[in-house]
């Protein structure tokens, strides 16, 4: 196989990685796909965007994030040390800040005035309204009504920031209600808004500019652990929903075969219809959301419903890039269920004072497996994609009398 592939020239001009990506969007959206791109990719080399991008990187999110040698959980595995590399230290409390702000300053350039999108549990909202925010452009994020009740915290901060909140109440009035209604608000007037995308999914260059836009995290990760180990990571680790925070990771680190890379998707509750969203290790290629990935989906080729414990990996597809790496073998995907990723959630928190999202614990718990079964001088990076405040209220409620704790 030729390495330099894998990382430097994918996708190709029509956003392939392999079979997998693509664009299957209406006509009307070809042109604007095609013009974001052109932009995108004049922007992306253009030293003044660079140097704008890379002082926000730095004094507003904080990067670079921190590498953290977790001791305490390496001691008492007894095998392999793990270190986690910090995404839940940035402003707002995870990875998706870096990709929200390179979109808005991409339609800022492109003279767009709004930035829509939807959100579910509403983390990308608030991220994308943080950016819109910052770099004074309009907001509206399409949530479900269902949703709009459960996450009322991440509803008033939208609002806080600005933002503008459109219920959606047709349907079963969630995710994928609101990716419709946003979606149908774009076709109406797709010049002047810019659907910004929340992960490495959706119609090319999304998938190929958010992997570019979170590739910083494997970036720093790569020089910190230089300063830690002389070397690169043994092997690597991250959570994948749609799979933003581990294309970050993994990207600076593909082309390097001797560390190896691990994705973690959720099994849910178990492997029945509707109880996971392991969308890698269950699904078959097909079409959802203008591109081609392995897929969930029910005999018509439609996204079929999907579970996990944690919101942000709660989708049936999956970025073309991890489509195409797992089927050329360079990533291996792994599942963890709701239980051990609630065991990883409180076990990071209590020996090393560090509480995870319900996202990043799935990548924990897999650490936790897969440490004791290499020697002592190996070492794992996990990228802790966000911090678990978003999550306590429900961890209380549902797990609290489990671990002891009451309010
Ligand atoms: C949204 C989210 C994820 C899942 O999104 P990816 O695109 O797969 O990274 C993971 N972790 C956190 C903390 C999130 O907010």
């Amino acid at each position: 196989m030729n390495t330099t592939q894998i990382s430097n020239q994918l996708p190709n001009s029509e956003g392939f990685f392999g079979e997998f990506g693509g664009r299957f969007v209406p006509e009307v959206l070809e042109s604007i796909m095609a013009d974001i791109t052109e932009s995108y990719l004049k922007l992306k080399d253009d030293p003044e965007f660079k140097k704008e991008l890379a002082y926000l990187y730095k004094h507003y999110v904080g990067r670079p994030s921190p590498i953290f040698y977790a001791r305490n959980l390496s001691e008492k595995l007894g095998g392999a040390q793990i270190y986690l590399k910090r995404e839940d230290l940035n402003h707002t409390g995870a990875h998706k800040i870096n990709h929200c702000l390179g979109e808005a300053l991409l339609a800022k350039k492109m003279g767009k005035k709004k930035l829509i999108a939807e959100t579910g549990a509403g983390q990308h909202g608030v991220a994308l309204a943080t950016a819109a925010a910052l770099v004074g452009l309009e907001c509206d994020i399409y949530m479900g009504e269902v949703d709009i009740i459960k996450e009322q915290p991440n509803v008033i901060r939208m609002k806080i920031l600005g933002a503008k909140v459109v219920p959606v109440s047709h349907g079963r009035k969630t995710l994928k209600e609101a990716v419709d209604a946003a979606f149908e608000a774009y076709l109406k007037d797709p010049i002047t808004q810019l659907y910004a995308i929340g992960s490495v999914v959706g119609p090319h260059p999304f998938p190929m500019m958010v992997r570019d836009f979170q590739q910083i995290v494997g970036e720093e990760a790569k020089e910190q652990f230089k300063e830690f180990s002389g070397k690169n990571p043994d092997n690597l680790i991250a959570c994948v929903g749609g799979g933003s925070n581990a294309m970050g990771l993994f990207t600076a680190f593909l082309d390097d075969q001797n560390v190896n890379i691990y994705g973690v998707e959720p099994a849910g509750l178990s492997f029945k219809d509707g109880e996971h969203a392991a969308s890698l290790t269950k699904g078959s290629p097909g079409i959802i959301h203008g591109f081609k990935c392995y897929l969930l989906q029910d005999e018509e080729g439609n996204p079929a419903p999907v579970y996990s414990i944690a919101s942000g990996l709660d989708y049936p597809g999956v970025g073309p890039q991890h489509s195409y790496l797992k089927d050329i073998g360079r990533v291996q995907y792994e599942t963890i269920n709701d239980e051990e990723a609630i065991d990883a959630f409180f076990t990071l928190s209590r020996i090393e004072g560090i509480i995870p999202a319900l996202e990043s614990a799935h990548a924990v718990a897999y650490a936790l497996k897969l440490a004791p079964q290499l020697k002592k001088d190996q070492n794992i990076l996990v990228n802790l994609s966000g911090r678990g405040d978003k999550d306590i209220d429900f961890v209380l409620e549902k797990y609290g009398h489990k671990y002891g704790i009451s309010k």
